[in-house]
């Protein structure tokens, strides 16, 4: 059997004091939800029983009182955030058909956070320190954006002989024409030679061609609303650290609010469009430029400095 926490009889003592719970990564059915296999309601009453069972585990944790440091994670804002950004936003295809549960879904997230902050700050002692963080905001997703469809129209990538699009995977695409290709949420990868199966992008025209892209994909355009898509094009090299770095994208794409990767582009398929509406109930997100989803970060006592960026924080729990 695998252990499920560490140490690894931690995970029945606490089911012994708090009943079962959820233990797989994420259990909220979010894609059951998208797909129109559950309601809104029996989503939420989903989450409602994932929260419960979180707090629990929090005031669990702190009863015991034998750690110097306890991390509660809370991961409902974000889904219930992910799956009801359309009945929070008036300009999402599906608000207008969002009901009353649907359009109040965040604001009881929240209701239900500060009610739990509140137990938790009754109980804090003279001593005791309180650090609320998130690790991003979120933002409206109205727009599916397949980057895949803008390399082939530019000339990075190119399909097969015939072909006007391709399916996820790459199905129809031509490597041995191709200098970059988008799969995942905001990558965007070379084709370098050496790397890639049939790479044909040399180590030397690597950094002229990242920088040739990113200004590129800067200018582009959605012409129906008359707007960019793209605020801020990252370097891999410049904003990973460490020794998976081989393994990261070599540019992340930054989108304005309001605009998300296709879930065709995440799957590597190239659509005959560059932008569509999103009318999924997957309706919020926060795969954009990084200042269009600043988290928040609130502490009980007065931290050395106004802002912190999220890797600087255990040297501020530390020095705490
Ligand atoms: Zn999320």
């Amino acid at each position: 059997m695998a252990p499920i926490s560490a140490p690894p009889h931690y995970a029945a003592e606490l089911a012994a004091r708090i009943g079962n719970y959820h233990t797989i990564g994420m259990p909220e059915e979010t894609w059951s939800l998208n797909n129109d296999h559950m309601t809104d309601a029996g989503f939420l009453e989903m989450v409602r029983t994932t929260y419960r069972e979180r707090e629990a585990m929090l005031f669990d944790a702190l009863a015991n009182n034998n750690s110097s440091l306890i991390v509660s994670v809370f991961v409902q804002t974000d889904r219930v955030s992910h799956m009801f950004y359309r009945g929070f936003d008036p300009e999402h295809a599906l608000y207008d058909e969002t009901d009353e549960q649907g359009r109040d879904a965040i604001a009881w997230t929240y209701r239900e956070a500060d009610r739990i902050l509140g137990k938790v700050m009754a109980q804090l002692g003279d001593k005791d320190r309180l650090i609320v963080m998130s690790d991003h905001g979120f933002s409206p997703y109205r727009w599916s954006v397949h980057l895949n469809h803008w390399l082939v129209e530019n000339g990075y990538m190119a399909l097969d002989e015939g072909a006007t699009e391709s399916g996820i995977g790459f199905e129809h695409v031509d490597w041995s024409k191709t200098r970059a290709y988008a799969v995942g949420l905001n990558s965007l990868y070379l084709n370098m030679q050496g790397r890639e199966a049939e790479g044909i992008v040399t180590a030397a025209e690597a950094d002229a061609l990242k920088a040739e892209l990113s200004a590129k994909l800067l200018e582009m355009h959605d012409d129906k609303r008359d707007q960019p898509i793209i605020k801020t094009m990252y370097d891999g090299a410049v904003v990973y650290q460490g020794n998976a770095n081989d393994d990261a994208p070599d540019l992340l794409v930054g989108y304005y609010a309001g605009y998300r990767a296709s879930w065709q582009t995440t799957l590597g398929a190239v659509p005959k469009r560059l932008v569509e509406v999103n009318r999924n109930k997957w309706s919020g997100d926060h795969c954009v430029a990084v200042d269009q989803v600043p988290g928040v970060l609130f502490t009980s006592f007065k931290p050395g400095k106004a802002n912190y960026a999220i890797d600087e924080l255990a040297q501020m729990i530390l020095q705490e």
